[in-house]
């Protein structure tokens, strides 16, 4: 299971498992080192621990379920998170991406639901349907840039508010005072800053002008090769799961920081250096669609879908704790309550705050 793979799901949501899983387990508090430990909470991470057999990360010995966090229980956490993961920290979030490994291992996704009915593959596009997205994708890019420049233009002007300060008495236009108030309040309906001092606010409004900044020179990237290459080249790519089991719920997925992943040699990373458990040629560097579950839905879903995985994709790597993930449960608009730093390291933040930048309107979510 490839924590490194983040999917967007068909419902708007977010996963960075790979297969997206089922409700799994859940906790309430971190568990592990430093972590809040309550006891039930422990319980259950020692109860799906001991499900992952030794050679796929599991315990050697298995732990016993008694709610007490010991030297066991955390090497054992750090065991999976070191086989799963590439890195440890003894410590399980309850949104984290060790809970998330869990969730992914405990509930294949070939597995039955619950009342025995096998699910269905979704649809599979068509070789002609496949090339005729990616040129979708193409046709759209420069409206992506757009979204792009109208959220950077609302930071620009949120920016100059913050800097302008407080109306004085000699302010000689106290009626202009106000530009940009509102593009802060936008700013902040998804990113939070609200609390902080002006000195905190703008380093977050230009950590967020730098994301977009990367995102814009994503696209033209591919927009410049795309006479040479044709769509699709490097950056935005039918998934080869399309219309298998595996492809069930997602929309759309990429890598932590995968736009400038390339190996030691200068040649594209490709899952399968990263221990990836699944497919091991996917490169890196691109954004996979499964098409076929993405040829009914429409322009505006489609471009935040592209602007959501641009944010991890232009983000750090899966090493960086700056990486930006997806700090969200699957089925609820959770990154519109999550705390500041959350929202400025969630994708899907900045994906609809472009999307109501260039809109204009306030947005429905799932977009539409
Ligand atoms: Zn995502």
């Amino acid at each position: 299971m490839a924590q490194h793979v983040l999917m967007k799901l068909s419902n708007g949501g977010c996963s960075c498992c790979d297969p997206p899983s089922a409700p799994g387990i859940a906790i309430d508090g971190s568990v592990g080192r430093g972590g809040r430990n309550l006891p039930n909470d422990v319980r259950t991470i020692q109860a799906a621990l001991n499900n992952v057999s030794s050679a796929d990360g599991g315990p050697t010995l298995k732990l016993a379920v008694d709610g007490f966090v010991g030297p066991l229980t955390i090497a054992a956490i750090e065991k999976y998170q070191t086989r799963k993961l590439g890195w440890a920290d003894g410590r399980i979030d309850p949104d984290g991406p060790t809970i998330h490994a869990l969730n992914g291992q405990s509930s294949g996704v070939a597995a039955p639901a619950k009342g025995g009915a096998a699910p269905t593959p979704p649809p599979k596009a068509t070789a002609e349907q496949n090339a005729k997205f990616v040129e979708r994708i193409g046709a759209l890019l420069p409206r992506a840039r757009h979204w792009i420049s109208m959220a950077q233009l609302n930071i620009d002007m949120a920016s100059d508010f913050v800097r302008r300060g407080p109306p004085g008495r000699s302010d000689p236009f106290p009626s202009l005072h106000d530009i940009g108030k509102s593009q802060l309040g936008l700013f902040d309906k998804y990113f939070h800053t609200g609390k902080h001092s002006n000195e905190t606010k703008l380093q977050q409004l230009h950590k967020a002008k730098r994301i977009y900044d990367s995102m814009n020179t994503v696209i033209t990237h591919s927009l410049l090769e795309a006479p040479m290459f044709g769509w699709g080249v490097g950056y935005f790519q039918p998934d080869p799961a399309d219309g298998t089991l595996a492809a069930l719920n997602y929309v759309a997925y990429t890598f932590y920081g995968g736009w400038q992943a390339r190996r030691p040699d200068g040649r594209p990373r490709l899952s399968g250096d990263d221990n990836y458990k699944g497919r091991k040629d996917l490169r890196e560097d691109t954004i996979f669609f499964p098409v076929g579950q993405l040829l009914t839905k429409t322009d505006n879903y489609m471009l935040e879908t592209i602007l959501h995985e641009l944010a991890h994709f232009v983000g750090p790597g899966v090493k960086s704790p700056d990486r930006i993930g997806d700090h969200t449960y699957d089925t609820k608009a959770d990154f519109l309550t999550v705390n500041n730093w959350t929202a400025l390291h969630t994708a899907e933040c900045y994906g609809y705050f472009a999307a109501e930048s260039a809109l204009r309107s306030t947005i429905t979510i799932p977009i539409h």
